[in-house]
């Protein structure tokens, strides 16, 4: 089979681990993930995958409770942890290798973020799981994912979310709403589609580092996605 892409960087954000339940980790929902994550894997693909927190804690929300916002922001990363332990475990349990790296020091639980490492992993076959966002406050997993995939030189950036591309409209709301196929960075500004926050946006944008924004609940669609079918919304320079 033909990859479109030979190296990816999958964000996974937090919610994506969360299935139906109010907060956490879902067993079913990771499991699922991690088959289509293994599934390409198998196939060839070089996996690199930052993981929000956003299940766990949020800074943003926090300050809104009175709380510093670096302090909170700290909290967020720490649940990004919690996430990529959770992923690795997972993926292992189904026969893949994996690696987190953190961008904040906890030597007993994951090793620090080495670019020349990662890459190497990568190269090997293994799976590595990007934990603690950038490692700095009042940044986002979008962004470290933008950052990490840049840094790692990828094909592509693969936004995990809860629906399925970028459309004309919310299709939750507007039965007339379409999906994009492919839309340019300068069309996403003009017509004011969310894609990441502008942060991650501009990164892309500049590294020339394209994205793929597509819903990973439906079954076997990383995989359409790694083979260049149509599947989710192509945002490019
Ligand atoms: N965070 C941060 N710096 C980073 C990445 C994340 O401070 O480089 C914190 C921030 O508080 C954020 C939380 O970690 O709210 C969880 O990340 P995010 O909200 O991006 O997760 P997701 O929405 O993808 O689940």
């Amino acid at each position: 089979m033909a990859l479109k892409y030979k190296r990816i960087l999958l964000k996974l954000s937090g919610e994506s681990l969360m299935g139906n339940d109010p907060f956490g980790i879902n067993r079913e929902t990771i499991k699922e993930t991690v088959q289509q994550i293994k599934e390409v894997s198998d196939l060839g693909v070089e996996v690199a995958i930052v993981v929000g927190g956003g299940n766990i804690f949020r800074g943003v929300s926090a300050q809104a409770g009175d709380m510093d916002r670096a302090t909170a922001d700290y909290m967020g990363m720490l649940a990004t942890v919690m996430n990529a332990l959770a992923l690795k475990e997972a993926l292992e349990s189904m026969g893949a290798t994996a690696r987190v790296q953190s961008a904040l020091s906890m030597q007993q639980i994951a090793e620090m973020y080495v670019r020349p490492k990662a890459i190497q992993y990568l190269e090997e076959g293994k799976i590595v799981i990007f934990a603690a966002g950038t490692g700095n406050p009042f940044f986002t997993t979008d962004t470290a994912a933008a950052l990490r995939g840049a840094e790692m030189a990828c094909d592509v950036m693969l936004k995990a979310t809860n629906v399925d591309g970028i459309y004309t409209a919310d299709p939750k709301k507007d039965p007339n709403a379409m999906r994009y196929q492919s839309v340019t960075f300068n069309e996403a500004i003009e017509k004011n589609l969310k894609v990441m926050d502008a942060t991650a946006f501009t990164l892309c944008r500049e590294r020339d580092l394209p994205i793929v924004v597509f819903g990973i609940s439906k079954t076997g669609a990383l995989k359409r996605v790694v083979l260049g079918e149509d599947e989710g919304t192509l945002v490019h320079n």
